[in-house]
């Protein structure tokens, strides 16, 4: 059987039993199956259900070969994965980073199903990315870059099959080039086949702090019963882009008092506070080196990535990659609160120590959701071709933010489970009912 050897989910060996290591998938595949099968412990679901599930419906891995500014060629590694489309059209952003692998995006497609699932959007879940060092190519080669790629992908993706969005490393405007490249393809507009598009091009206004806004909605709306009073409450925020960003600014205009922030170059520490829009127009000016830059207190320490994860704060809000708590660094976590904003930044390993230490996870299908449910209504908008006012966006995303917070919570008491466990039984709940609702063994009444 499977990863017995790896001391990362060894933790759990019987969780990790339904999964055969033969079948080729990664470590970051299983560990995120490990996830589910730990939920199924707690509400068990139909043998056919569990047989959907078990696999993504389809992969597709292209070469993306572009003409680089020098006239010569490159190619880089692409991928697409369709998780499960039960519930709707796959729905899942692209990444570029030189880390980007199958089986990572078989993961992020595998969290995106489950997260759709527990903010109750009609979708299915699908990621994609591309290996690439985007600091490495000039704006023209990002842009041949991206309109490659579509093709590479264009008979899998459509309004109405599997609609792309951005991710790490890409943004607005390598949306508009792919909705762009997109419609020459297909020879007509089709806005609703990406989201997270320029206002522009179909986009939706409130897309883009939806994550970090989402989140900050979940977590406001768990204040009372995680007794956190806003302005006696400190976070530390790893990864300072689009979504830590925008959690950063809006939980510091709720009160909460933002203490260190990093990024790819590394991080600072003042315990008098950090205002992030000053910091964030710093970042900007400064080639991305927070050091040196305009804190509370004036004076700052400046700390690496691992350092922040480790300190003394209430809140700890990882917004940047996968795998940053592992059981090499969980025992040194001093936050009581974690509010995942990146996908998969804590190891099932982890997880059990985290909950030895009674630290409360806000796992990432709940928190960082506020991403995908706009997308949703971009979609909408897109495909009704009519558009919605901001406050109506922020009004409705708060309203499914909060909702599924609250149930969430509640099947936490219900079951006596970590918080990760009830957002997966959530899903699960109407996964299984549609999976139930296309035809089981039972409705056929066959043994
Ligand atoms: P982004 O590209 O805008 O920002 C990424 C940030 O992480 C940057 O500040 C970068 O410097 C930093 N970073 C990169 N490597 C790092 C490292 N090793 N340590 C610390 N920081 C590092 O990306 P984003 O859209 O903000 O996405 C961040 C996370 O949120 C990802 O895990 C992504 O999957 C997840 N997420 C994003 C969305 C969305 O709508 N953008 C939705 C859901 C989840």
């Amino acid at each position: 059987m499977t990863t017995s050897t790896s001391p990362e989910t060894g933790a759990l060996p019987a969780q990790e039993a339904p999964i055969d290591a033969a079948d080729g998938h990664g470590k970051l595949f299983r560990d995120a199956r490990n996830r589910l099968n730990k939920a199924i412990q707690y509400f068990p679901i139909s043998p056919d259900v569990e047989e959907q599930l078990k696999y993504p419906k389809s992969s597709l891995a292209v070469s993306v070969v572009i003409r680089m500014d020098n006239g010569s060629r490159r190619a880089f590694k692409g991928f697409r994965v369709r998780y499960d489309d039960s519930r709707g059209p796959t729905k899942g952003g692209i990444r570029y980073h030189q880390s980007v692998n199958l089986d990572e995006v078989m993961a992020l497609a595998f969290w995106m199903t489950f997260k759709c699932a527990v903010v109750g959007v009609p979708y299915g879940g699908a990621k994609g990315g591309i290996c690439v060092d985007t600091k490495e190519l000039s704006k023209t080669e990002l842009e041949r870059l991206s309109r490659t790629y579509i093709e590479q992908i264009a008979d899998m993706i459509g309004p109405e099959v599997d609609i792309p969005a951005p991710d790490m490393y890409t943004n607005e405007m390598v949306m508009g080039w792919m909705a762009d490249q997109y419609n020459r393809i297909k020879r007509g507009k089709y806005p609703g086949v990406i989201t997270g598009k320029p206002l522009a091009l179909g986009g939706s206004l409130g897309r883009t702090d939806a994550t970090g806004r989402g989140g900050v909605n979940v977590l406001r709306r768990l204040e009372e019963h995680l007794q956190i009073i806003p302005e006696k409450t400190t976070v530390a925020v790893q990864g300072f882009g689009n979504v830590g960003y925008h959690c950063a600014r809006l939980l510091h205009d709720a009160g909460y008092k933002i203490v260190a922030i990093s990024n790819s170059e590394g991080g600072i520490y003042d315990p008098s506070g950090i205002n992030p829009y000053p910091m964030k127009e710093w970042e900007q000016t400064h080639k991305e080196v927070l050091a040196g830059g305009p804190t509370l207190g004036g004076k700052h320490q400046v700390i690496s990535n691992e350092d922040l994860l480790k300190l003394p704060v209430d809140v700890l809000v990882p917004a940047a990659l996968e795998n940053q708590i592992t059981i090499n660094n969980a025992h040194e976590i001093q936050a009581r609160i974690i509010l995942e904003l990146a996908n998969g930044p804590t190891t099932t390993g982890a997880d059990v120590i985290l909950e030895q230490k009674g630290i409360t996870v806000i796992p990432d299908i709940l928190a960082n959701a506020g991403g995908v449910t706009v997308s949703y209504f971009e979609w909408t908008q897109n495909q009704t071709g009519y558009y919605w006012e901001v406050e109506e966006v922020n009004d409705r995303l708060q309203k499914i933010m909060e909702k599924a917070a609250v149930n969430v919570w509640q099947t936490m008491k219900e079951h006596k489970c970590d918080m990760r466990t009830a957002a997966y039984i959530e899903a699960l709940k109407k996964l299984s009912e549609a999976i139930e609702a296309h035809g089981t063994r039972y409705y056929f009444n066959l043994p």
